[in-house]
């Protein structure tokens, strides 16, 4: 059975990417930092009739991460996928002329050392699958092509940052799919209601990425199952 592990999977766009690749037949790890809501999202899953199996997983806790892989290994000898989902919008009132670098550091211990440190950590497990792919959640505001403005600084800092992780490992471990995504503005806590999509547009990409798209598409950036520039 082809396994895969979503972070930050209890809400939001994670939660929808696990609910699909659960619908299309994989047994699905639950990473989430909160036990409680992390079991809750994994009962509801397994409710629609998925395999899916709560894994606590808080990706900015080194020790965290080491403990998630122990779970995972415990059930699984293999990860076919991976998702570095999990991500926070942290900002203060301020441009990249005034944040504080504790705010950088936040943004960045999420959502660009997580994916990171949770990708090393799984290293092992998926390279024992077959044709592995990992998928980093990452944002239109990383992008450096588009030019930038003065929205979160400091997340579009860490998802710029991330993009390069993506690109270091695609180069570093050819052995691996992986790719950056923009899911679009999605109505999520974080997109808020306002947003363009719902999440199973947000999802979209992203699963088709983990589920169906050609093993040899590796270390781009893509939106609507299209490449885009970083
Ligand atoms: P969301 O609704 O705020 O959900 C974020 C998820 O990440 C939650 O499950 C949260 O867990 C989890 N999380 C945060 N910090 C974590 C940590 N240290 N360890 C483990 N889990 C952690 O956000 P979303 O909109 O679904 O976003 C998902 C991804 O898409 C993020 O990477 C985001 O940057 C990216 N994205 C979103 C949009 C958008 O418009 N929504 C646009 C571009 C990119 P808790 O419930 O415990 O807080």
């Amino acid at each position: 059975m082809k396994t895969a592990l979503i972070t930050g999977a209890n809400r939001g766009i994670g939660y929808e990417v696990a609910r699909q690749l659960g619908s299309k037949g994989f047994h699905v790890f639950v990473g989430a930092r909160d036990p409680q809501k992390g079991r809750d999202a994994t009962e509801a899953l397994k409710k629609e009739g998925g395999i899916a199996t709560f894994v606590a997983l808080d990706v900015s806790d080194s020790q965290s991460i080491t403990d998630a892989v122990h779970t995972v290994s415990e059930i699984a000898d293999h990860l076919d996928v991976l998702v570095n989902n999990a991500g926070i919008l942290l900002e203060e009132d301020a441009t990249v002329a005034q944040l504080s670098a504790e705010t950088i550091m936040k943004n960045f211990q999420t959502n660009t050392l997580g994916p990171l440190r949770v990708t090393q950590a799984f290293l092992p497990l998926l390279l024992r699958g077959n044709a592995p792919r990992v998928v980093n959640v990452s944002s239109g505001g990383g992008q450096l092509s588009e030019g930038m403005d003065t929205w979160a600084p400091a997340y579009c800092l860490s998802k710029t940052a991330l993009n390069a992780v993506t690109g270091l490992f695609a180069a570093a471990v050819p052995d691996i799919s992986i790719n950056s995504v923009c899911p679009g503005w999605v109505r999520t806590d974080m997109g808020g209601a306002s947003a363009t999509r719902s999440v199973e547009e947000g999802a979209d990409t992203i699963v088709w990425l983990a589920a169906d798209a050609p093993e040899d598409l590796t270390g781009q950036f893509l939106r609507d199952r299209k490449r885009i520039p970083w």
